[in-house]
C-alpha cells in the first residue's frame, strides 16, 4: 500500500514568534514541538504513514520553508498543531516572575480551514481533511469548541470545524498556501488548567494520534 505523507507542523517557532503562553506558562511553541514529536513517534504504528516534522529542537522555521518543504517532500496533507487561549484570563500564580493566565470554560477543539483558492478541488480537499479530523476526535472524546469568541474571524461549518474569515491581509497562511490540503488543530484551550494538564498526558495524546490516524487512513482503510 502507498504510504500517505503526513507533515507534522509544529505551530510557531519561527523567529520571534513563540505563540501563547498557557496556564503554566508554557510558550506555544514549546506545546506544539512536544505534541508533534510525539504524533510523529505514533502515527507510523497506527497505519500506513510517512511523516515529516516541520522542526525540531531549536531550530526556528520561517512559515514559507514549511510550506515549500511540505511540497518539495510530497506531502499528502499538512497539518499545523496550535494551542488557542481564549476569553479573559485572570492571572492566578506565576513563574519566575512571570504571570501566568487562565480561564476555565472556551474549551475544547477547533479545526480551522481556508476556503481561499481557485483550486476547487484543494478547496474541497481542505474541508475534508477538516471534517474527517472533527469527526474523529469527537468520536475519540474530545469536546468541539462552541466558537464563542470567534465571531468575525472564523464561520462554523459543522461541530468543530471553522472556516477562516479574517480580513484578507490577516488570513492564515498555512491555511490557504500549500499545495496540499492542509488545516490547523487548535488542540485546546491553554488558558484551562485541566485541558493544559490533560494535553500533556501521554493517555490523551494516545487517544488524539488514534484520531487523527482514522481521519487520515486512506480511503481503502477505512
Ligand atoms: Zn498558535
Amino acid at each position: 500500500m502507498d504510504l500517505v505523507n503526513v507533515y507534522i507542523d509544529a505551530g510557531h517557532g519561527a523567529q520571534g514568534n513563540p505563540g501563547n503562553e498557557s496556564a503554566f506558562c508554557v510558550d506555544e511553541q514549546d506545546f506544539t514541538l512536544s505534541l508533534a514529536e510525539d504524533l510523529a513517534r505514533r502515527l507510523p504504528g497506527l497505519g500506513p504513514f510517512a511523516i515529516k516534522l516541520s522542526r525540531q529542537g531549536e531550530q526556528r522555521t520561517e512559515y514559507a520553508d514549511r510550506i515549500t518543504e511540505a511540497k518539495d517532500w510530497g506531502a499528502d496533507a499538512f497539518i499545523s498543531l496550535h494551542s488557542d487561549v481564549r476569553g479573559p484570563g485572570y492571572a492566578w500564580k506565576q513563574v519566575q516572575g512571570r504571570d501566568c493566565y487562565r480561564n476555565e470554560g472556551h474549551g475544547g477543539f477547533a479545526i480551522l480551514w481556508s476556503d481561499e483558492t481557485v483550486d476547487s478541488t484543494l478547496a474541497a480537499g481542505r474541508k475534508d481533511l477538516a471534517q474527517r479530523l472533527a469527526v474523529e476526535m469527537i468520536a475519540h472524546g474530545f469536546t468541539a469548541y462552541d466558537g464563542a469568541d470567534y465571531p468575525g474571524l472564523y464561520d462554523t461549518t459543522s461541530p468543530g470545524v471553522f472556516v477562516d474569515r479574517h480580513s484578507p491581509e490577516r488570513r492564515i497562511r498555512v491555511l490557504r498556501r500549500p499545495a496540499m490540503p492542509s488545516v490547523i488543530i487548535e488542540t485546546h484551550q491553554a488558558w484551562d488548567v485541566g485541558e493544559a494538564i490533560a494535553w500533556n498526558l501521554p493517555e490523551t495524546r494516545a487517544v488524539f494520534a488514534a484520531a487523527v490516524a482514522r481521519a487520515l487512513a486512506p480511503a481503502s482503510a477505512r
